[in-house]
């Protein structure tokens, strides 16, 4: 009943000490031992998994521990790789890369193709209108690589006021429009939907973007 998980000590460890020492006391239940186990862990992922959800008895406990000795291995494992300046750890898995997601890799992409959605909400002005009405709004977001003051340099005279940037006009901005399509999935432009009962006229000419 002493049995106190270690600072240092992995779960791992603790439960073959507290196994070992279990086998001393071989009449203990399973409801006595369960108590003592749970009493002697410190924080963390397998102590809270067992205050959200108590173990019926020891064989319940036990049950429900190889997938959290593998998670302890795995985060051993990236904390190592983490710290380590050299030497590779010895024994331990390397580190497998996410699945890639379809599509070319995020880094080949063009701006361009990670900037557009599929399908864009009709909405009833212009891209260009609504952001004179909501540029000063906390939920818009300037550009990454907006600039205050003199609009940066381009290759033409065409003035885009949301990038504050010459190469395109505003009202032709392909990044506008996704953010616009990105703040109304959000919820934050119900006024500038177009609904179901509002005529064909009232809609906005669609343009093409560039
Ligand atoms: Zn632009």
């Amino acid at each position: 009943m002493d049995i106190k998980q270690d600072q240092n000590e992995t779960l791992r460890e603790y439960t073959a000490r507290f196994n070992l020492a279990a086998l001393e006391v071989p009449e203990a239940e399973s409801q006595i031992k369960n108590c003592a186990y749970v009493r002697g862990l410190k924080p963390g992922l397998f102590f809270d998994e067992l205050q959200i959800r108590p173990a019926r008895d020891f064989d319940d406990i036990m049950s429900r521990l190889p997938g959290y000795l593998q998670l302890e291995d795995a985060r051993m494992a990236r904390k190592a790789e983490d710290n380590k300046h050299k030497t590779p750890c010895k024994g331990l898995p390397p580190r497998v890369p996410p699945p890639q997601a379809e599509g070319p890799p995020r880094q080949q992409r063009t701006v361009n193709e990670v900037t557009r959605f599929d399908e864009y909400t009709p909405l009833n002005k212009t891209p260009e209108e609504i952001f004179h009405l909501i540029k000063n709004q906390p939920f818009f977001k300037a550009p990454g690589t907006y600039r205050d003051g003199q609009p940066q340099q381009g290759p033409n005279n065409k003035l885009c006021e949301y990038h504050n940037a010459y190469g395109h006009f505003t009202k032709h901005c392909g990044h506008l429009k996704y953010q616009l399509e990105f703040l109304v999935r959000a919820g934050n432009l119900h006024q500038f939907i177009v609904r179901r009962n509002e005529t064909q006229a009232q809609r906005p000419q669609q343009r093409n973007v560039t």
